[in-house]
């Protein structure tokens, strides 16, 4: 019989079991140097660190937690999400084609259009959480690689990890999922076939909106699209600090209540918003009418995380009327942290097909009852 997997709520609670060896502490040390000595020999020292930029022992720590947490055999952090998205890229070969997946994380978006340009790659984006529509694409460009967003931001797209990745890996390519808005509390992305699953743990990972940070996590550790992340990471030197590598390690023991609590938070808020006479629609994947939720019931367990949106009855002065008039959600971008956010995403990439009226929350772990009378006396 295969050993029972420990759940993420065990690993991330215990920091992966992290005892210090040192000191018999439960909580890991932050290691700052950036320089380790060699002995009389010039050996390096028996910790294998030589210089900080490959070798925090703290970043390591971090990264054992987040491997874990992804069902990986490995992990990457780096200074933010981009960083990692960027590696992935840049890590392809020249010439090869990439289908990446339509009206995701603006940034993704406008760097991925920038630097395929530049640097003379196939760039194809389509609507890729329509299976028939990746099926097609995939036949006819045979791409090295598909960048897919699930569930995505601001429209809440969700996409068939199970069936993209077999689609993809037909074709002979490779499945990247950025699956930031899920945290890998909701969604094991690599348990569905995923060759990398990206996080911008600047978001529900770290949750506390005080860190920077991005992760990769991988099965294929030898694939030699990894091998070359991994240089790219060690050469161009997008790495995270010691401090920031041990915050985030503090924050992520409470990831699990976190996401829980703000799953069912948001599931709340979006039934409420959905029955409101002021709101035209509302995009979230735990509504059961809602286009994803057959694909989000199949790849996301205990909730469906903190990011929503909806549009109102009215023009955009009318959705900043309402952001404008809300007392506990911060108007503020990011999302996946402790406290509730608002944003209009129109004011923010005005030509990229963000109606008007669309407002994006991103649902915290307060008294959801205060949540919802603030959103009702907004609307009113
Ligand atoms: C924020 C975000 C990113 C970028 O991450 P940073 O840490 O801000 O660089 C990428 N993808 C998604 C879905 C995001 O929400």
């Amino acid at each position: 019989m295969a050993k029972r997997r420990l759940s993420a709520e065990t690993i991330a609670a215990q920091a992966g079991g992290y005892v210090d060896r040192a000191s018999g502490g439960v909580v890991p040390p932050i290691q700052p140097s950036t320089t380790f000595v060699r002995d009389r020999d010039y050996e390096p020292h028996e910790s294998g660190n030589i210089y900080a930029r490959d070798d925090s022992d703290t970043v390591k720590e971090a990264e054992n937690i987040l491997a874990r947490l992804d069902s990986a055999k490995t992990a990457l952090l780096f200074p933010n999400g981009m960083a990692a998205i960027a590696a992935v890229f840049r890590a392809l070969p020249s010439n090869s084609t990439v289908i990446v997946q339509s009206q995701i994380y603006w940034g993704t978006t406008k760097w991925v259009r920038e630097f395929c340009s530049r640097r003379g790659l196939v760039l194809v984006e389509s609507d890729l959480s329509k299976p028939k529509n990746l099926e097609k694409l995939c036949m006819s460009h045979k791409p090295e690689m598909v960048f897919i967003e699930t569930p995505s931001n601001p429209w809440l797209r969700c996409t068939d990890i199970a069936h993209a990745s077999k689609t993809v890996q037909n074709c002979g390519g490779r499945l990247v999922v950025d699956a930031t808005a899920a945290t890998p509390i909701l969604t094991r992305t690599l348990d569905f076939g995923a060759d990398i699953v990206m996080h911008s743990a600047t978001k529900g990972l770290n949750g506390h909106s005080d860190v920077l940070a991005g992760v990769l996590a991988t099965n294929t550790p030898d694939s030699s699209h990894w091998m070359a992340i991994i240089a790219d990471r060690h050469d161009a030197g997008a790495v995270i600090g010691s401090f920031e590598a041990w915050l985030l390690i503090r924050a992520m023991r409470t990831l699990h209540l976190r996401v829980e609590r703000m799953s069912k938070n948001a599931q709340i808020v979006a039934e409420y918003l959905s029955n409101h006479p002021k709101v035209q629609n509302v995009f979230y994947p735990g509504l059961t009418d809602f286009e994803g939720h057959k694909v989000a019931k199949l790849q996301m367990t205990g909730g469906y995380g903190c990011l929503l949106s909806f549009c109102i009855k009215g023009d955009a002065s009318n959705a900043l009327r309402i952001a404008g008039r809300l007392n506990l959600f911060h108007r503020a971008t990011s999302m996946g942290g402790v406290e509730s956010l608002v944003e209009h995403r129109h004011t923010i990439e005005p030509d990229t097909g963000i109606p008007e009226n669309l407002l994006r929350l991103s649902v915290g772990i307060e008294n959801v009852d205060d949540l919802i009378l603030d959103l009702g006396q907004a609307l009113e």
